[in-house]
């Protein structure tokens, strides 16, 4: 039986979704003489990489350069995730690791950022004896008076969340960036309570950036060679904002039409959209814009119509197909279609576990996300439901939930052979610097020679050949 985790390719490829594969970012290397030294590990998902950016633009400001070596930071940040256990597992032992490197370094300031300074707020402090900050996601503007009161000898913590903070203002620094594909943030928070998830309590009330300042920070983008951008938000069909004159309002599809007008050669990419609110006007844009990418991340969850009720989820399983059949009849076979699962939600029978499998055929998803519940303290679930299904039967439901995305995703990357697929290069492929990796407009990753292409071209590929999770093949 083999696992996500076999295929590196295969799993990295969403930005919506990086914690159980590729758990941590850190901050690279800007030395520009400043005084101070920053070192972030980011956590989790995409939208804590691209607020570990805000953090850098903010503290920028306030004096300090990064680093990638623990060894030479003034300040340490961890950026966390609380989403499932694990997540908040893996930090409790860097954390432990990080301080008895400040045994030796006393004078280091240690803080927890995100979701999990959020969930947990100052028992942290406590927790965990040896950090010295505490900041939530709606706090980093905060950074600097806190950071000056560890200084003067004291413990920080801010954790307010706000209905109204967007960072719409702050440019953020690019970290680890290829220099080809960046983050945009167009909203954040949740107001969709999905029962299982911490996301509504740890990242607040949903609220849309002004669009106007979006489509700056794409422009600007554009203007440093970028050539491809990722909106993201938690919920991205539910984007809505309007200038505070009231002349203007944008939704999603608006919003997606004013950052693709900008250039034929900058694609767009979108993650998350949620079954309930995805609508035709969106697909028809998609279909309108060559450069928005043919690839949706629909996540279902489960295949079961009573199981996603009791999630909350707001839809049940013939509205998720029809929302399926309206991207098939809108966008055609090509459109990748990816999902996230949950194996083993309370009260789960292996009857609705099927219904999942059943899905999974219906649709072909081109990739999948794939958890077994992980009961969250405070979350509706934790608080109505049972946690009832023993750990070996939501693995063995995972582990066929896994093995049924392989055959898929091996089965649809069959069908691009023969085909010719444009590919933007992001780097040298993992195994040989002959070859370049890049991606489809499918988000699929795609390997071929190098010849004399770089790092930012578009490359037309005839594909000869797949993996599971890769697509091989030669430009023409
Ligand atoms: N907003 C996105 C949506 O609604 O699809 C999802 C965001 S959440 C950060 C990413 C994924 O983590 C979810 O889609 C879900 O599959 C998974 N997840 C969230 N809470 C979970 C839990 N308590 N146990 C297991 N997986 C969970
Ligand atoms: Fe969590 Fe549901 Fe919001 Fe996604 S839509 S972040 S799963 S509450």
């Amino acid at each position: 039986m083999n696992t996500l985790l076999t295929d590196i390719d295969f799993i990295q490829n969403n930005p919506a979704e990086t914690v159980a594969n590729n758990p941590t970012q850190v901050t690279a290397e800007i030395n520009t003489g400043k005084s101070r030294k920053l070192y972030i590990e980011s956590y989790g998902c995409a939208m804590n990489f691209s607020d570990s950016e805000i953090v850098t633009s903010i503290l920028y400001k306030e004096g300090f350069d990064t680093t990638s070596e623990l060894e030479q930071a003034d300040v340490v940040f961890l950026n966390t995730c609380s989403i499932r256990e694990k997540a908040e597992q893996t930090v409790r032992m860097r954390l432990s690791q990080i301080n008895s490197h400040k045994k030796k370094r006393p004078g280091m300031i240690v803080g927890v950022l995100g979701c999990m300074a959020e969930r947990l707020k100052s028992k942290l402090l406590d927790e965990e004896k040896l950090v010295d900050l505490v900041v939530g996601p709606d706090a980093y503007r905060d950074l600097p008076n806190l950071i000056s009161d560890v200084d003067g000898g004291s413990r920080s913590v801010n954790v307010l969340l706000s209905r109204e903070e967007t960072y719409a203002d702050i440019n953020p620094i690019r970290l680890n960036s290829n220099g080809v594909s960046a983050f945009i943030s167009i909203m954040r928070g949740c107001d969709n309570m999905c029962s299982f998830c911490v996301v509504p309590f740890t990242r607040g009330r949903e609220r849309s950036r002004d669009a106007i300042s979006i489509v700056a920070e794409a422009k600007s983008l554009l203007a440093d060679g970028f050539k491809e951008v990722t909106l993201l938000g938690q919920n991205v069909d539910s984007y809505k904002w309007t200038a505070t004159d009231g002349t203007e309002h944008v939704n999603f599809a608006g919003l997606l039409e004013r950052v693709a007008v900008l250039s034929p050669d900058l694609r767009i990419r979108f993650s998350t959209s949620h079954p309930k609110d995805i609508t035709d006007e969106v697909l028809y844009t998609m279909k309108k814009y060559p450069n928005i990418c043919k690839y949706i991340h629909l996540p279902v969850q489960s295949g079961n119509s009573r199981v996603l009720e009791l999630m909350n989820r707001t839809y049940d399983r013939d509205w998720y197909i029809n929302r399926v059949d309206a991207i098939r009849r809108i966008l055609g076979v090509d459109c990748a279609i990816s999902s996230d699962m949950i194996a083993g939600f309370c009260t789960e029978t292996e009857a609705e576990h099927q219904d999942t499998l059943s899905l999974m055929d219906y649709v072909q998803y081109d990739y999948s996300y794939m958890f077994f519940y992980s009961e969250r303290p405070g979350t509706l679930a934790a608080r109505k439901f049972a946690d009832d299904i023993p750990l070996d039967v939501k693995k063995r439901r995972l582990a066929e939930i896994i093995e049924k995305q392989r055959e898929l995703s091996y089965n649809r990357n069959l069908l691009a052979i023969g085909q010719v697929h444009r590919v933007l290069v992001e780097n040298f492929s993992k195994k040989s610097t002959d070859q370049l990796s890049g991606r489809n407009d499918q988000n699929k990753v795609v390997v071929f020679p190098k010849g004399n292409f770089q790092k930012g071209d578009y490359v037309d590929v005839r594909i000869t050949s797949c993996s599971v999770g890769t697509l091989f093949g030669e430009a023409v």
